[in-house]
C-alpha cells in the first residue's frame, strides 16, 4: 500500500522495479514518477476536492468513496483521497483499491510500514475519521509520578496483550549517577537490544524484546551529562547509567511521555529517527560510494548483523526514505586497528543512479551536513549461525552489503564454521565492490573463498559469466561433508532472489538453510 516508489520510472526490466518488500511492481506511465507526484503536490492544484478544508469523516461516507475516481483510504485514523495518486503508487491501482472506502492501516503496515506516507500525501489528507474504526494503539499516558516505584507497564495493541513478556524498570540514584534499570527477563538480551536517545530533556530508551519493543520515555526531572549503557546478559537486565549534572537528590525521574512504559508490538511501531553527521564519503567503484555517519554523542545504537535502517532526506519539501544496510569499516578489521572508534560510526555502501531519487541527494551532502537515520530493522537472527559449518553467500551488486557483518561474525565468532564461500555476481569488473579486500581475505583466511560472475563481462575476462543459474549453483554448493549444517544467504535485486531461491529449493535446501534479505 501506498509504497513510496523506489524509482522514478524505472525501464521495464530494471531490477529496481521490485526493489523491496517482495512485491512486484507495475509499470508507470511516463511523467508519473515519484518526482512527478512530488511536483503535483507542490502545483497548489485542490487535490482532494475539498478546497484546503478539512472534515470529519463518518463510516458511512467513508464507504462511499470506494471508486477508483473517488477513492479515500483511512491510515491511522486519518482518511486520504488517494484518487490523484493512484497513477502514481507502485504497487499499481489495484493494490490501492483494495482498500477503497474502508481502513487500510494493516494493509499497509504490512507491505511497507516505513513508508512516510503522512509527507507525502499531505496534500490528499481529506480529515480525520469521526469515530476510529480500529484503534492500533493505545496511547494512554500513565499518570503516576514516576518515582521508582514499578507502574505496571502497558501493553498496546490487541496482540501485544497475549504476549508472555513483561519487562519492568526501576531506578535508584547515588549523588552523582541515577541508574534506570531495565529487567526484561528473558535471556538473549545485549547491547544491541537497546537503543538510548537523549535529546535536551527527553529521554528514550527502546528495548528490542522478540516481536516487541519496550518503550522508556521520559521527560526527565534534571539535567544529566552523560549516560552509559550495560547490559548483564545472563539475566537480561539493562543498566542505564546517567550521569547528574549537579548532584542534588532527584525527587522522581521526570514525566511520562508517549508510550512510556509500554510494550509495543513490531507491527505498530513507528521509526524512530536522529540526525547523522556525514563524516566521510569515498569513491569504491565508480557509482558506489562509502559513507560513514556518526551518531549523536547522546545516543546508543548499534545496528545488528543483518539488519538494514531507513536513511530520510527532505526532498524538494517532501520526506523521501529508503533502506540500507550498514557494513562494516572493512573486510580486513581483524588486521588493522580500526580508525574510528566503533560505537558512534556507521558505514555504508551506496550506489548512486543518477537517475535515481535518493542517492543523487545524499551524494550532494557536504561532510557536516545530516541525515535522518532509523532504528534497525530486519529479521536475520544470530542462532541462525549455532553450529554452522558451511557458509554460502550469494549476493548480486548492492546485495553484498549485508554479507559484509554476516561474513565478519562468522569467520570470527563462529568455532564451527568449515567454510564461508561468496558468489558475487556484477555486471562488469568495474562493478565489483571491495574486490581486493575480497581476494585478500581469501589469501589470508584459508576457509574463505569467493568466485566472481559476470553478466556483461568485457572480452578480457575469462572468469564465470551469465546469471544465477543451477549450473552455478550446484557446482558451488558443496558442502564440507554429507550431514554439515549449512546455511546460504541471498541478496540483490529481486528477480536474482527470487530466481535464486527457486534454484536452491530445487536443489533440495530447506526453509530453515536459505535466509533471503528484503525490504
Ligand atoms: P530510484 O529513484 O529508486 O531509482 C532506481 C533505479 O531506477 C535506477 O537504476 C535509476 O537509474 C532507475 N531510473 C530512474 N529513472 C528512470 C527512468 N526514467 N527510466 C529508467 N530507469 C530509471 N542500496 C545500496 O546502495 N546500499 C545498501 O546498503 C542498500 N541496502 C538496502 C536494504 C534494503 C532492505 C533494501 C530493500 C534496499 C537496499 N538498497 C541499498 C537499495 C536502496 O534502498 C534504494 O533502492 C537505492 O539506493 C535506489 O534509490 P534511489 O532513490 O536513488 O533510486
Ligand atoms: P546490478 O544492476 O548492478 O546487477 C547486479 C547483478 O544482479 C547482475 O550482474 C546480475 O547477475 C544480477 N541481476 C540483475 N538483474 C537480474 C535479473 N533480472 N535476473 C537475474 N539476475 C539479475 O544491481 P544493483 O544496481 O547493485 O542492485 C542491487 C539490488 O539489491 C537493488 O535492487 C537493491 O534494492 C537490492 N539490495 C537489497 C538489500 C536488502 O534487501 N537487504 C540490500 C542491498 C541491496
Amino acid at each position: 500500500m501506498l509504497n513510496v516508489p523506489s524509482q522514478s520510472f524505472p525501464a521495464p526490466s530494471s531490477q529496481q522495479r521490485a526493489a523491496s518488500g517482495g512485491r512486484s511492481k507495475v509499470p508507470l506511465k511516463q511523467g508519473r514518477s515519484l518526482m512527478d507526484w512530488i511536483r503535483l503536490t507542490k502545483s497548489g492544484k485542490d487535490l482532494t476536492g475539498l478546497k484546503g478544508r478539512l472534515i470529519e469523516v463518518t463510516e458511512e461516507e467513508l464507504k462511499k468513496h470506494n471508486t477508483k475516481d473517488d477513492c479515500w483510504i483511512c491510515i491511522r485514523g486519518l482518511v486520504y483521497n488517494v484518487s490523484p495518486y493512484m497513477e502514481y503508487h507502485p504497487g499499481g491501482e489495484d493494490e490501492l483499491m483494495r482498500a477503497a472506502g474502508s481502513d487500510g492501516t494493516d494493509l499497509f503496515d504490512q507491505v511497507h510500514r516505513w513508508v512516510n506516507y503522512e509527507s507525502m500525501l499531505r496534500e490528499c489528507l481529506v480529515g480525520r475519521m469521526a469515530v476510529k474504526p480500529a484503534v492500533p494503539k493505545d496511547c494512554r499516558e500513565e499518570k503516576k509520578v514516576l518515582n521508582g516505584m514499578l507502574p505496571k507497564s502497558q501493553v498496546t495493541g490487541t496482540f501485544a496483550k497475549e504476549s508472555p513478556i513483561s519487562p519492568s524498570y526501576d531506578w535508584f540514584q547515588t549523588d552523582s549517577l541515577v541508574t534506570i534499570v531495565i529487567y526484561t527477563k528473558q535471556k538473549d538480551i545485549n547491547l544491541d537490544s537497546v537503543i538510548v536517545d537523549h535529546q535536551f530533556d527527553t529521554f528514550r530508551a527502546e528495548t528490542i524484546i522478540k516481536d516487541y519493543s519496550y518503550l522508556i520515555h521520559i521527560g526527565l526531572s534534571h539535567e544529566i551529562q552523560d549516560f552509559s549503557v550495560r547490559v548483564v546478559e545472563n539475566v537480561g537486565k539493562i543498566e542505564i547509567v546517567l550521569k547528574k549534572k549537579e548532584s542534588t537528590s532527584w525527587e522522581c525521574l521526570g514525566r511520562p511521555l508517549e508510550n512510556h512504559n509500554s510494550l509495543i508490538p513490531k507491527k505498530d511501531k513507528g521509526l524512530y529517527y536522529r540526525k547523522c553527521q556525514l563524516i566521510s564519503k569515498e569513491n569504491v567503484t565508480h557509482d558506489t560510494k562509502f559513507f560513514c555517519l556518526m551518531l549523536p554523542r547522546s545516543t546508543h545504537l548499534q545496528v545488528p548483523i543483518g539488519q538494514h535502517v531507513y536513511l530520510k532526506l527532505t526532498i524538494t519539501g517532501t520526506e523521501i526514505v529508503k533502506p540500507y544496510t550498514p557494513v562494516s569499516d572493512s573486510l580486513l578489521s581483524e588486521f588493522k586497528d580500526p580508525v574510528l572508534p566503533n560505537n558512534k560510526y556507521i558505514y555504508f555502501l551506496i550506489k548512486i543512479y543518477p537517475a535515481g531519487l535518493f542517492t543523487p541527494q545524499l551524494d550532494h551532502l557536504q561532510i557536516g551536513d545530516f541525515v535522518s537515520m532509523s532504528n534497525p530493522e530486519g529479521n536475520f537472527k544470530i542462532s541462525q549461525f549455532q553450529e554452522l559449518e558451511d557458509l554460502f553467500l550469494l549476493a548480486a551488486g548492492t546485495g553484498f552489503t549485508p554479507m559484509v557483518k554476516v561474513l565478519n561474525y562468522a569467520l570470527n565468532n563462529i568455532p564451527s564454521l568449515r567454510k564461508a564461500k561468496l558468489m558475487f555476481f556484477n555486471k562488469t569488473e568495474d562493478d565489483i565492490i571491495w574486490r581486493s579486500q575480497l581476494e585478500k581475505l581469501a589469501y589470508k583466511d584459508k576457509r574463505f573463498d569467493v568466485e566472481f560472475v559476470l553478466s556483461a563481462p568485457t572480452s578480457e575476462w575469462n572468469g564465470k559469466t551469465g546469471y544465477i543459474s543451477s549450473g552455478l549453483l550446484s557446482e558451488f554448493l558443496k558442502r564440507s561433508s554429507d550431514k554439515s549444517k549449512v546455511l546460504i544467504c541471498i541478496c540483490g535485486p529481486m528477480p536474482f532472489t527470487e530466481q535464486g531461491i527457486r534454484l536452491l529449493h530445487d536443489l533440495n535446501f530447506s526453509k530453515d538453510e536459505i535466509h533471503s534479505f528484503t525490504g
